[in-house]
């Protein structure tokens, strides 16, 4: 038996109206309630739009964030000190893992400050990037061998430093990671009106695709999923539960850039049909990405992740070549009040640009990158039109987009991010936001409290 739910008094397009929904789809939009037997909701010329896709998160991160030691809030070195000693003194036998870890914050770490805090404590604490990770001495014993792999920082005597650089995988198979839970991470990403996420997470891996595949059967993770973190000849593997999207591909000025074989990369990925999504942070990461494309010529799709200092040179090669940026502008609230501080007075004119690349015709989507920033859409849309920092300064005033835009920026396709605009129509998909005032209110003042039901594939999710 078919189910039907009827959504009266909505604000659709800047109409007022009844939307009918049917299993997952739109079945029906009328100027006045539908009569028969239904579920109803009135929307009391609330605006319903379609439910809010983050086309960048990294879902595991987030929930084991949710579980263990969470440094971001922490403010000083003391703080995160004492948060440490605290959770090594009730830890026992057990890991003890923290995340959110920032160098500028929190001070320099390795495993010798570690050992003072936690004692004989297996600790492994995560560097708020999610790439790096410092282990306390007891850490270290308990995963390395002999064999020692590349990325165990080793000081000038050979012994390792406690600090590991893109070893997640390698050490999340030595610590043996219970499964985090998805469910949290489901509900609050409803609760902002999302209804589909990005997981943008590197090289994913059969025991992480694993534990996504399950929260999405198991209905613990509503969200649609598309995947970048799939490699070519892995794609079947996600059939029926996620969409994968083009490949991730990691650079890193630290370990070295190196344009030609970058652009080897992408041909490689491009000749089987797949788009590349390329991290790129730095101004040289930048610059090298953008570089890499244009020698292997780039393919509808093709993305640069964060683009966070982007010189303005590269505009024209960018727009010519449909590359989108997806964006995090909640960084500009959550750091920049820091990228204020220790940011190259000739790289804070690029900084997190916004407006300035659609100007230049640069094709622009967001995503929140959480737990780098809040998921929250909301805060990120403000902080886009605002361009204000938690203190209340200015960062790249110039950069502010309207609401609408950015708001814009969550509302495409996970496969055509800056694409068009979904819509509320006959025949689309369920996936729907209904919010409590106008779209014109609610935008001037975006806040997750302004949601009211979400809807994924025309299943309740959050009221
Ligand atoms: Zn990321």
């Amino acid at each position: 038996m078919s189910m039907r739910t009827v959504i009266s008094n909505a604000e659709v397009d800047g109409r007022l109206v009844s939307v009918v929904i049917e299993d997952e789809i739109i079945l029906a939009i009328d100027d006045r309630a539908p009569s028969g037997e239904f579920s109803a909701i009135d929307a009391n010329g609330a605006a319903l739009i379609p439910g809010l896709h983050d086309h960048h998160v990294h879902l595991l991160a987030m929930a084991a964030r949710l579980e263990g030691v969470d440094l971001d809030a922490l403010e000083d070195a003391d703080a995160f000190d004492r948060a440490l000693t605290t959770a090594a003194a009730s830890a026992g036998d057990g890991w003890v893992r923290a995340s959110g870890y920032d160098e500028h914050r929190h001070g320099l770490l390795d495993c010798h400050r570690l050992d003072v805090l936690v004692g004989t404590s297996k600790v492994r604490v995560q560097h708020r990037s999610g790439l790096a990770w410092v282990l306390s001495s007891a850490g270290l014993g308990a995963v390395l061998s002999d064999d020692i792999p590349t990325g165990v920082e080793l000081d000038a005597n050979g012994r390792p430093t406690g600090r590991l650089l893109r070893l997640d995988a390698w050490l999340a198979e030595r610590v043996g990671v219970s499964a985090p839970s998805l469910q949290k991470i489901g509900a609050q990403l409803s609760s902002f009106g999302v209804t589909g996420v990005t997981d943008a997470t590197y090289n994913l891996g059969a025991g992480r695709a694993e534990l996504l595949r399950q929260a999405v059967q198991s209905g613990s993770l509503p969200q649609s999923l598309t995947l970048l973190g799939v490699n070519d000849d892995e794609r079947e593997s996600v059939e029926g539960w996620a969409t994968v999207g083009p490949v991730k591909i990691l650079v890193d000025e630290v370990v070295g850039l190196d344009v030609d074989l970058l652009a080897k990369h992408i041909e490689a990925h491009h000749s089987v049909g797949r788009a590349v999504a390329v991290h790129a942070v730095s101004r040289a990461e930048t610059v090298t990405v953008a570089t890499a494309m244009a020698l292997a010529g780039m393919m509808p799709g093709d993305r640069i992740e964060h683009g966070s200092v982007l010189p303005t040179d590269l505009d024209s090669l960018l727009a010519a070549g449909g590359v989108t940026v997806i964006v995090q502008p909640a960084l500009v609230s959550e750091r920049g009040d820091h990228y204020l501080e220790v940011v190259d007075g000739e790289d804070l004119p690029f900084l997190h640009r916004a407006a300035s690349l659609l100007e230049s015709g640069v094709r622009v989507a967001a995503g929140s990158d959480a737990p780098v920033t809040s998921a929250d859409p909301w805060l990120a849309i403000a902080a886009a039109s605002t361009r204000t920092t938690r203190t209340g300064q200015r960062l790249g005033a110039t950069e502010r987009v309207p609401a609408a835009t950015a708001l814009g920026w969550y509302l495409t396709d996970p496969l055509d991010p800056s694409g068009p605009i979904r819509r509320v129509k006959v025949g689309a998909r369920a996936d729907l936001c209904l919010l409590d005032a106008s779209l014109a209110e609610v935008l001037t003042d975006p806040n997750a409290s302004h949601v009211r039901n979400t809807w994924v594939g025309g299943r309740l999710v959050y009221s």
